[in-house]
């Protein structure tokens, strides 16, 4: 029986194409169903973690469909971070922004039909030049990356993406796939009626990303807390802080203590300074980036290996998307959320600068955060259960899964310190209660007669180490809330916890960290010789191309070359990440250095 040659590419081919082009053995999570999709010309939505694979489910299908993907993506910075890895791995694509000064040769190209892959911004999508630039070419299908654009409902509404629909309903037959890591069910919703995606092309992958190991701690040292996490995690990390001032004065403590290349990133820095530090943080193998939350926004670094918040985020999404930039690579990487009392507070106290109407769901949002802080179980279930999902009670992969903290009950210490605070007239701060509690009589507490109280001194010495632990978590909670001049007064469950009908535990962390095995891929074996041979051939070849190291190979490639030696570039070819136009383009250099070193 003849076959029809129109006939759709098979996933079995993509497979192919798969280890030719990129070098990848196998497809992961949902990437075949999206791309068994897209190659038999159906719209489909994907929503994806960071670091799932989104961009090779467009990548691939459009080097098999003829003619050209057209992708669009909202910054400059990630489509040519994106034309990067494209064209290492011997794809034709081009960008047609701004920044550009090759336009006449991409549109020579594209009009015939050289391209695989053309990215543009909205804006340029939208015009009607652009529309007849398409219809004097051939078009496979759209790719609309960070598809959660389109919508009012996403928190980074950009109304240009509106009108792609317009543009692409003038290509009826062409398929749609719109990306993006971040959209709840309403958004998702709403993206596939602005982008005209039918409902049954909604691809769902969980938010799991189980290689990031999640760990939050009382801030008490910050100082020593990050640069402990960077003697165990040698790669590159960022680091968040609050402000301008924080990120600058850690940076300088954290170089300090550590002995390692630390850079700050804030919107403070001359433009020059930053884009600078910014583009030797996406080169580097190891520098610590000290940030506030500015940064993080169109860096696409696959190997950093650690985030840090050295206060707490804004919300649970916040965290999520910030820690998410840790481990694209899929290889272990750790987070650090550092809090203390005085954040909570801080927030609580902007709730009341919020709209009335707005104020109920970001009181809800610090809620569910403080959630996540005071959990004595899984880190992991309580982010996933944020999320809709229905995780597993236990991950293995966050501190309290590793090493099940110590839970004490400590409603009657929350009930005598809510009682202090009650009877003092709530306009006293933390000092002053303790002081009344335990019994330590000073001037002010003579004066106001506070040295009569019910509560004078009903704490004894071994339940006041718990004062404090106790106030920070009530106040995580929200049960005990500072006012503009430092009192504290009582607030949310306050009253039931007085009543007996609600009671509080306290988190106490084990004290050590001990060794703990990591998951999704080992370490790299710094200091291996061979590991380090091929690294200095990667920076070399990074170099003279005018690369970020990881555009040549990932640390997982180098690490499976160092420890199965290919002799030859066959050989060569086995290892994972090594596709056809890296062979041919580095693979000699590399199996040189691996001869060299036997
Ligand atoms: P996203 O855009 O979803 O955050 P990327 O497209 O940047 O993710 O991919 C994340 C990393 O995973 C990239 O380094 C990519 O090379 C790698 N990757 C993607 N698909 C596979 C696969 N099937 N096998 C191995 N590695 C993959
Ligand atoms: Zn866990």
């Amino acid at each position: 029986m003849a076959t029809v040659a129109s006939e759709a590419p098979t996933l079995d081919a993509a497979r192919g194409r798969l280890r030719e082009l990129f070098g990848f053995d196998d497809f992961r999570g949902v990437q075949p169903q999206v791309i068994e999709r897209v190659l038999a010309g159906q719209s489909t939505l994907a929503v994806m973690p960071t670091g799932a694979g989104k961009s090779l489910t467009y990548q691939l299908p459009a080097t098999m469909l003829p003619g050209t993907c057209v992708v669009v993506s909202p910054l400059i910075a990630l489509m040519h971070d994106q034309l990067r890895s494209a064209r290492a791995n011997g794809i034709a694509a081009a960008t047609l922004t701004s920044a550009d000064a090759d336009w006449r040769e991409t549109l020579d190209a594209f009009r015939a039909g050289q391209l695989d892959l053309l990215y543009v911004a909205p804006e340029r999508a939208s015009q009607p030049s652009f529309r007849e630039l398409l219809s004097a070419a051939r078009v496979s299908m759209f790719a609309i990356d960070e598809a959660h654009c389109v919508s009012e409902w996403g928190h980074d509404f950009r109304p240009d993406y509106r009108l792609l629909r317009p543009l692409m309903d003038a290509f009826p037959g062409v398929a749609r796939l719109a990306l993006t890591a971040t959209a709840d069910a309403h958004t998702r919703a709403d993206i596939l009626v602005q982008l005209g995606i039918p409902e049954d092309g909604l691809i769902v992958a969980g938010f799991d990303r189980s290689n990031i190991r999640y760990a939050i701690r009382h801030r008490d040292n910050p100082v020593r807390q990050v640069a402990d996490l960077m003697r165990a995690e040698p790669g590159p990390g960022i680091v968040y802080a609050p402000t301008r001032a924080k990120v600058e004065k850690l940076a300088e403590q954290l170089a300090a203590a550590s002995g390692r290349e630390v850079r700050p990133y804030h919107a403070g820095l001359e433009p020059e300074t930053r884009a600078a530090n910014q583009a030797a943080f996406v080169a580097s193998e190891d520098m610590v980036i000290v940030a506030t939350i500015a940064f993080g926004m169109g860096i696409d670094k696959p190997d950093v290996r650690f985030v840090a918040h050295a206060g707490i985020p804004k919300s649970i999404e916040a965290f999520y998307q910030e820690t998410g930039r840790a481990g694209r690579d899929g290889d272990a990487a750790q987070t650090l959320m550092l809090w203390g009392a005085g954040d909570f507070a801080q927030a609580r106290q902007r709730l009341t600068e919020v709209p009335e109407d707005r104020r109920a769901s970001e009181r809800a949002r610090l809620d569910a955060l403080a959630g996540l802080v005071e959990t004595a179980g899984c880190r992991r279930a309580v982010l996933l259960r944020h999320f809709g999902e229905d995780p597993p009670a236990s991950c293995g992969n966050c501190d309290n899964c590793l090493e099940a903290p110590g839970v004490t009950d400590v409603t009657e210490i929350a009930q005598k310190l809510l009682s202090a605070a009650y009877r003092t007239g709530q306009s006293f701060g933390f000092g002053h209660l303790q002081k009344v509690l335990t019994g330590v009589p000073d001037d002010r507490i003579a004066q106001r007669g506070h040295d009569h109280l019910s509560v004078f001194g009903i704490v004894g010495t071994e339940d006041a180490r718990l004062l404090q632990p106790v106030a920070r978590a009530l106040q995580a909670r929200g049960s005990l809330v500072a006012t503009e001049h430092g009192g504290l007064q009582l607030g949310g469950d306050a009253k039931a916890i007085l009543k007996g009908e609600q009671s509080v535990e306290i988190v106490v962390p084990p004290p050590s960290a001990r060794s703990r095995r990591r998951r999704g891929g080992e370490a790299n074996p710094i200091g291996d010789p061979l590991f380090e041979a091929l690294r200095e051939v990667r920076r070399e070849l990074a170099r003279t191309a005018g690369l970020p190291p990881y555009v040549i190979f990932h640390d997982a490639t180098l690490r499976e070359m160092a420890a199965m030696k290919p002799q030859t570039l066959s050989e060569l070819a086995e290892i994972g990440g090594v596709g056809a136009r890296k062979l041919e383009a580095y693979g000699q250099d590399f199996v040189n250095a691996i001869r060299a070193h036997e």
